[in-house]
């Protein structure tokens, strides 16, 4: 089954003819070779019976000969017509037939001399040649019983030789479909294997169109389908993103007015109180708008970074800080090495990653449980884990919490959640070139560690 440009029918019908040309020669010559066996063993089962009859017929003659009683010659010529006209029966050759033709006329001579009452001495000359005759039928039907046995066997030879042909060639035609079907299928895996990336958050995965004509028109179908929907997708999220950055300047501008409010109004608690709870609610929604279009610019692909150098100690100090209040439920202990380790990256996105995963950690392990933030420096570049003691993630979940809306385990059910942070944190530590890891126990806790290259000293703007 040949993999080209052919469509799947004609490669489907190349094969079906062949396979069916392939047996109607094999049937062809197995039924060839079966016929001539049977021929050969018909002849060498009628030569036996010819020499059989032939023998009879040379007893009944010499019973003749020797018998003085004219009852049982008549009996005895009577038999060797019948045993004759058997033999006749039995004729497989031309050679057989003018033998048998030179024994009966030599019978016949001898029966007449018999008849007419010959002398002993005529008689037994008559019945010799009749004898002789009778045994050159034998001697031929032997030869032709060895002539069969001669070619049974050639026969034979040759049925094990087209036997043989016929099993290569259906080992052959196996192993070639099983070879053309793996190739065949070979892009339909490729395709299910694209399209479950596609599915799982590989927004710019697309299939490479090879293989027959239909499977390369599923491939260039969903590689267009697929655009379409990044397009689209990238189209909203740019769009809300939009909307998400005037609301900003608005709120901004809002900010500001409130600002130019007079210092003597704000004594009034009559004004201050509510323009305090404004200027709060301000802030919140403030920082709520920052995380949609932070979220619309991951997943529109739009993530603008601004790299710098910065001392990665003072960005996850920056990040811990807040959870480190009296009011929060998990201790956070920090290991942090005495040396500055410098990371060339964008401090707000780093900043972002970190904190994602102190929110996770604390979202998903019981309070009071303690949480480590731990940076360390090495020949491999900086790495930064934070480890938990809560629910952890099944092995078979882990690598699957870094795609898109994928959120796992039964917490899911109490823990609030949309299932982007993991997919943002990987978006933007790959995007500085590094990668993230997780490894948990369930039941035990999670540790998830980010991996950046570093610099040896900050470098001066
Ligand atoms: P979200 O927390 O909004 O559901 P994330 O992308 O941050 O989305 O996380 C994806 C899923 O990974 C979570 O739903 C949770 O099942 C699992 N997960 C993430 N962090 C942890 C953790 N520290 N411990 C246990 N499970 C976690």
């Amino acid at each position: 089954m040949g993999v080209g440009r052919d469509s799947i029918r004609s490669q489907v019908a190349r094969f079906t003819v062949a396979t069916v040309l392939l047996a109607l020669v094999a049937a062809a010559a197995l039924a060839f070779v079966t016929t001539s066996q049977r021929r050969q063993t018909d002849m060498i089962a009628s030569s036996v019976d010819s020499i059989r009859l032939t023998q009879v017929v040379q007893q009944q003659l010499l019973r003749h000969l020797r018998t003085g009683d004219p009852n049982a010659r008549v009996q005895l010529e009577r038999d060797i017509h019948r045993n004759l006209g058997f033999a006749r029966t039995h004729v497989a050759t031309t050679g057989e037939a003018r033998a048998l033709d030179t024994a009966e006329s030599s019978i016949a001579d001898y029966l007449r001399a018999a008849h007419a009452a010959a002398t002993p001495r005529n008689l037994d000359a008559g019945y010799r040649a009749a004898a002789q005759a009778l045994d050159s039928l034998i001697d031929v039907n032997v030869a032709q019983a060895a002539g069969a046995r001669v070619r049974a066997r050639a026969l034979d030879r040759w049925s094990n030789v087209i036997g043989g042909m016929v099993a290569v060639a259906v080992v052959a035609s196996a192993l070639g479909t099983a070879w053309g079907l793996q190739r065949a299928f070979e892009p339909v895996e490729a395709l299910s294997d694209t399209m479950a990336r596609f599915g799982a958050g590989e927004s710019r995965i697309r299939a490479d169109a090879h293989g027959a004509r239909e499977l390369k028109e599923m491939a260039e179908g969903f590689n267009q389908m697929a655009g379409s929907i990044v397009a689209r997708h990238e189209n909203h999220m740019a769009f809300v993103a939009g909307v998400a950055h005037d609301v900003r300047n608005t709120l901004t501008a809002t900010a500001l007015t409130l600002g130019t409010i007079p210092r003597r109004f704000l004594r009034e608690p009559a004004v201050g109180e509510p323009l305090a709870t404004v200027r709060h609610q301000l802030r919140t929604l403030n920082r709520l708008i920052g995380d949609l279009m932070d979220r619309a610019a991951i997943e529109a692909d739009q993530l603008v970074l601004t790299f710098h150098d910065h001392d990665l100690r003072t960005i996850v100090r920056a990040a811990v800080e807040p959870y480190t209040s009296a009011a929060t439920l998990h201790p956070i202990v920090t290991h942090l090495p005495d040396q500055p380790v410098v990371v060339h990256c964008d401090a707000v996105r780093i900043e972002q990653v970190t904190s994602n995963l102190i929110a996770n950690a604390v979202k998903y392990s019981p309070p009071g449980s303690p949480i480590e933030v731990t940076l360390t420096d090495g020949n491999g570049g900086a790495i930064l884990t934070v480890r938990d003691h809560g629910v952890g993630i099944a092995p078979a979940d882990q690598p699957r919490i870094f795609d898109r809306y994928v959120r796992v385990g039964p917490a899911r059910e109490r823990v609030r959640g949309v299932g982007l942070g993991l997919f943002g944190v990987r978006r933007i530590v790959e995007a500085h070139g590094g990668r993230i890891d997780v490894d948990s126990t369930p039941g035990k806790g999670a540790q998830f560690a980010v991996q950046l290259g570093t610099r040896s000293t900050i470098a001066t703007p």
